[in-house]
């Protein structure tokens, strides 16, 4: 029997080539690439309110919720902090030097406005149908649209793409929907978060924490276990100090138990991990960040017979198709793939071009770079020590590690509760190379100003399979802190310091 909407026998097509749910990094990137390669889609995106109530348009987390305002309002730390460098560098600057919390927000969300409205004209100027509705499956090539008013739409596709990413988890404790907010709700928050609890130790938590903590409130970050899971433990811990030296105070290993309105604050109470005893401290806004999981599970998965995990909601694919052929999935849904706006780009445009363009390139999960942009932000690429030690073996992997100061820093000489703002040799570069290879990089890790833009070319070189003797055979580029990475010497092997002196 054919399944309701299919073509009748003789009849050449279904009314889509492609109907793609969700219209975030990857749904859109996947819409506008089969478009152009002259399909028929139409691309559905929808947003249900966080508890908090807050909304947002067309884009997905990355242009609304998360990379773009995390990114800008990371930069407005940045810039804080450099008040404290240009007053070394003759800049005449009043004493008290104050945050609008409200103008911020203003600029961070009308930037997002005009991303917003790109994004549709994109969409219609690459004939992509757009509808701002909530989308499910009725069968492997029926999708049922219903608009926020309950008009509702029977698309039938030949395939489906699933791109509707994640959203944060709540801890399920007392008080947690009601009293806490996500990351989902911070950057547009109207009135300035006040002294506020960072619950969780990943990503969102310490950035968020980061940037709060640099536009001058005071910042606790609850942690359960270990900083940044996944990430070269060594650099991870150094984040921790760096943050509590700027004045973030750490709330390790505990755990909320409940959240109750104490006047105009938040009482949370938390369990200590070691003593097992119970304590309580208010606070004015309690920010969660514990985690995310797939937005799959009201998309009809399992009258079509789609596979998911029923615990996070996400899919697990081979080459993006999910065990149903006419469906496909990318971006934050897939299991065990990175939670990235550019993976979920990447991913889009190259099943499209499989699908449509007769290409062959998969997409390449491995060796994604990232970055934390926590205030001295993280970058890196490949291994972990500790997993290049479980993949390689101790003795086959060689560690070259170096401490710096960059000479940006160097005419800040302010002190803050007794410590120098810039401290010698906080900034850190490791490289692993394993031995058995001709000393390859499997590893290149830099936590410092500027990751994001130094790890990217260096992530290219390890891409490229390079050894260490091609980053030694580079010539630096003086006097900047990337040019670090081509003159490392010093092994974690050796028992030599890593430490700099001078230039
Ligand atoms: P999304 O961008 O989440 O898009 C999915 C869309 O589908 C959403 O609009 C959703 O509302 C919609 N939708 C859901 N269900 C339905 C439905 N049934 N019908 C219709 N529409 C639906 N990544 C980076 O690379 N760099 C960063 O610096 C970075 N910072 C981040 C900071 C934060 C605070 C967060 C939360 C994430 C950050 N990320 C970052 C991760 C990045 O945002 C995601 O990896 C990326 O957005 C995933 O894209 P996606 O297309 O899979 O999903
Ligand atoms: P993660 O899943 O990476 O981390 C969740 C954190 O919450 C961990 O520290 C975890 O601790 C903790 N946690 C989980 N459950 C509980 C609980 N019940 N009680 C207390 N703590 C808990 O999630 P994030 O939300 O930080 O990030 C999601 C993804 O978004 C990232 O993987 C990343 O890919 C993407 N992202 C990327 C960014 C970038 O590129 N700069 C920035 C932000 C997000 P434990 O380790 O003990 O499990």
């Amino acid at each position: 029997m054919a399944a309701a909407g299919a073509p009748a026998e003789g009849a050449s097509a279904y009314e889509y080539d492609l109907v793609v749910i969700g219209g975030g990094s990857g749904g859109l990137a996947c819409a506008k690439e089969a478009a152009k390669l002259g399909k028929k889609v139409c691309l559905l995106d929808y947003v249900v309110p966080s508890p908090a109530g807050t909304s947002w348009g067309l884009g997905g987390t990355c242009v609304n919720v998360g990379c773009i305002p995390k990114k800008l309002m990371h930069n407005a730390g940045l810039l804080g902090e450099g008040f404290s460098d240009a007053r070394g560098y003759g800049w005449k600057l009043p004493e008290k030097i104050e945050m609008n919390w409200e103008d911020l927000v203003m600029g961070v969300q009308n930037h997002i406005g005009s991303l917003n409205w790109g994004y549709r004209v994109a969409l219609r100027e690459a004939s992509v149908k757009y509808l701002n509705a909530k989308g499910s499956f009725v069968d492997a090539h029926t999708v049922e649209a219903v608009e926020r008013n309950g008009t509702k739409h029977t698309l039938t596709a030949e395939r489906v793409v699933i791109a509707v990413g994640g959203r944060p988890k709540y801890l399920g404790v007392p008080g947690d929907k009601e009293l806490c907010i996500t990351s989902d709700d911070i950057f547009s928050r109207a009135t300035p978060p006040g002294k506020t609890l960072v619950v969780g130790a990943s990503y969102i938590a310490l950035e968020c924490a980061g940037f709060l903590r640099a536009l001058g409130y005071e910042v606790a970050v609850m942690a359960r276990s270990i900083f940044l899971r996944g990430f070269d433990q060594e650099i991870a811990e150094l984040i921790g100090k760096d943050m509590e030296r700027r004045g973030v105070r750490m709330i390790k290993p505990a755990v909320p138990t409940a959240f109750e309105r104490d006047g105009e604050q938040i009482k949370c109470t938390f369990k200590n991990l070691d003593f097992g005893v119970e304590m309580s401290e208010s606070f004015d806004t309690v920010l969660l960040a514990v985690g995310r999981d797939a937005c799959t599970f009201d998309l009809g998965l399992e009258k079509v017979g789609v596979t998911y995990d029923k615990s996070s909601g996400k899919i697990p694919v081979t080459a993006e198709q999910t065990n149903v052929p006419s469906i496909y999935a990318i971006g934050d849904v897939l299991e065990s793939r990175q939670e990235l706006t550019p993976v979920a780009i990447k991913a889009g445009i190259r099943l499209a071009r499989r699908l449509y363009a007769g290409a062959t390139l998969q997409m390449d999960y491995d060796a994604v770079p990232t970055t934390v942009f926590t205030p001295l932000e993280y970058g890196c690429v490949g291994y972990s020590e500790e997993a290049a030690t479980v993949k390689y073996g101790a003795d086959n992997i060689e560690v070259y590690v170096s401490y710096l100061k960059p000479l940006e820093w160097t005419m800040n000489h302010e002190e803050h509760n007794g410590e120098p703002v810039r401290a010698d040799n906080s900034v850190f570069v490791k490289l692993i190379t394993n031995t058995a290879d001709n000393e390859r990089v499997v590893g290149a890790h830099y936590l410092g100003p500027n990751a994001g833009e130094i790890i990217q070319g260096v992530a290219v070189a390890v891409k490229a399979n390079a050894t260490k003797a091609d980053f030694d055979d580079c010539i630096g580029i003086h006097p900047t802190v990337a040019e670090e990475f081509t003159i490392l010497e010093v092994t974690k092997r050796s028992g030599k310091s890593a430490l700099k002196k001078g230039c």
